[in-house]
């Protein structure tokens, strides 16, 4: 019964692809370069990924538009730009990802685009149900150096750790102490922070590089981000 359900949303994903076409994805990649986004890497990743396949049906006709969208349970895909500015600010220098992780899966979207442009991706999400649409958004992938797993992202992967790119998709108050720990040394990590100068409901990009005698903190653009919780749901 599942199986004929999953055909059915498959067949109409691939229906939709007409209106939501490689076109359209490259007018989003062409807004993203005018914004400013000029690694390479990450805009061929960006032209790559088919975003409507990672939002609602109902939304589909929208998701190249630069904007986060709702993906159920309070939460949002992140707005293109955002994606592309946080991976192009931890590649900037030339630097190749490594062994990333990301926190806050969501629908899959930015662990998709990543996937395209390291080696090897670990993403983490306290969302039961969403990690599960995530991984059957991204079934027809084919990205065997992305892994999901279910649990609390401010506790890091320790199993998997640890790791030359951090990139975390909710907004704390600070940086969750496990993350730096899971960082090596020479290592980036880009986050939404709640700092002082950030206004309401707003934060501030934060990029740490891990030096061989302590972190280096850059702030860079306000943001808007879901909160990053605590606890598995
Ligand atoms: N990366 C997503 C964005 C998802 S929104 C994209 O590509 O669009 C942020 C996600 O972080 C939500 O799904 C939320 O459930 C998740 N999240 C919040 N706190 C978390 C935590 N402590 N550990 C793991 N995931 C968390």
């Amino acid at each position: 019964m599942d199986g004929d359900i999953d055909a059915v949303r498959d067949a109409r994903r691939l229906a939709g692809i007409g209106m939501t076409s490689q076109r359209t994805r490259e007018r989003m990649v062409d807004r993203l370069r005018e914004q400013g986004i000029t690694d390479e890497r990450v805009l061929s990743a960006m032209a790559a990924v088919p975003r409507h396949v990672f939002v609602e049906e109902v939304l589909a006709s929208r998701a190249y538009e630069d904007t986060a969208l709702p993906i159920g349970l309070g939460q949002t895909i992140s707005q293109p730009y955002v994606v592309a500015k946080m991976i192009q600010a931890l590649r900037s220098g030339g630097r190749d990802l490594g062994k990333v992780l990301e926190v806050g899966t969501g629908c899959g979207y930015q662990a998709a685009v990543l996937a395209h442009v390291a080696p090897e991706v670990y993403s983490i999400e306290r969302i039961q149900a969403l990690l599960d649409r995530a991984r059957s958004n991204l079934l027809g992938q084919k990205l065997a150096n992305l892994r999901l797993t279910y649990g609390d992202g401010n506790l890091g992967i320790p199993k998997a750790a640890p790791f030359d790119s951090i990139i975390v998709a909710a907004a704390a108050p600070e940086v969750p102490a496990a993350l730096l720990q899971q960082l090596v040394v020479g290592g980036r990590m880009i986050l939404p922070l709640k700092t002082p100068q950030a206004g309401r409901g707003t934060q501030q990009l934060v990029l740490i590089e891990r030096g061989p005698r302590g972190y280096n903190e850059t702030t860079m653009d306000a943001v808007r981000f879901v909160p990053l919780e605590t606890g598995r749901q």
